[in-house]
């Protein structure tokens, strides 16, 4: 079966009230689309409001691995759930780097969020000095390896690829550096989980935008885009999901 096109909007922590008409617009132009799955990932206190617009798919940027307790400002899956999430990015290079979160940290709230009925993102990536050094491949399948969780079904875990130096640079990979990633992964996930990795969508993200969505898009073993900057407005997320229903047929 065909993987469907992916391609999610991670606001990170932007976005006030004022902000939902645009979440509005790209819910009504998404749900145009049927060969596309598009869903927004908001700041926490936007979930539930952009969980009631028509046609939305909403997830969080990420949850605590607990399901409750004392863990002042964190937020769990569970919460995510109840407030209208239907999925939740882990792992995230800002986590990751920002907050010092390790692979197991990020295992543990995948797992976390899938035992509350959340799908998960799985982000990963190598920073500049480790793509400039040869060893991109190596890093990212090594991060992928101790964050995975042990059990879970392909169609509810996606793999994102974000290179660090390509997050809101403005710099990307070149087409050849994206597939040889997007290849190496679904080899690894062949090994890992068998004929059930070829079911599981592989993200590319890091400065994807209008013009170059179509390229990045067709690159071998991408199966959507993970989209932070460009996902703020209707008008420059929207071409992002037209290029992938155009790729869609
Ligand atoms: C991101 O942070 O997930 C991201 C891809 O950001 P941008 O599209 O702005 O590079």
């Amino acid at each position: 079966m065909a993987r469907r096109k992916y391609v999610v909007g991670n606001w990170k922590m932007n976005g006030l009230k004022s902000a939902l008409g645009e979440a509005e617009a790209i819910f009504a132009a998404a749900g145009q689309q049927s060969a596309v799955d598009v869903a927004l990932c908001p700041p926490f206190t936007m979930v539930g409001a952009l969980a009631a617009l028509p046609k939305a798919v909403v997830g969080g940027q990420d949850c605590h691995a607990a399901q409750s307790g004392a863990y002042t400002g964190s937020v769990s899956a569970p919460m995510l759930v109840d407030s209208g999430a239907r999925l939740v990015l882990v792992g995230h290079s800002e986590r990751r780097e920002g907050f010092a979160e390790s692979d197991a940290d990020v295992k543990a709230k995948a797992e976390a969020a899938l035992a509350a009925g959340l799908n998960v993102i799985l982000c990963c990536g190598e920073p500049l000095s480790v793509r400039e050094s040869g060893d991109a491949i190596a890093f990212v399948l090594n991060q992928i390896e101790h964050s995975l969780p042990d059990a879970f079904d392909a169609d509810r875990l996606a793999i994102a690829y974000e290179p660090i130096w390509a997050i809101g640079t403005g710099l990307v990979p070149t087409l050849n550096d994206v597939s040889a990633m997007h290849g190496a992964l679904r080899e690894a996930l062949r090994g890992r989980v068998g004929g059930k990795a070829d079911q599981m969508r592989l993200l590319y993200g890091g400065s994807v935008n209008g013009e170059n969505a179509a390229e990045l898009l067709s690159a071998g073993d991408v199966d959507g885009a993970l989209v932070g900057g460009a996902s703020l407005s209707a008008a420059k997320f929207n071409p992002i999901v037209d290029a992938a229903a155009a790729l869609a047929g």
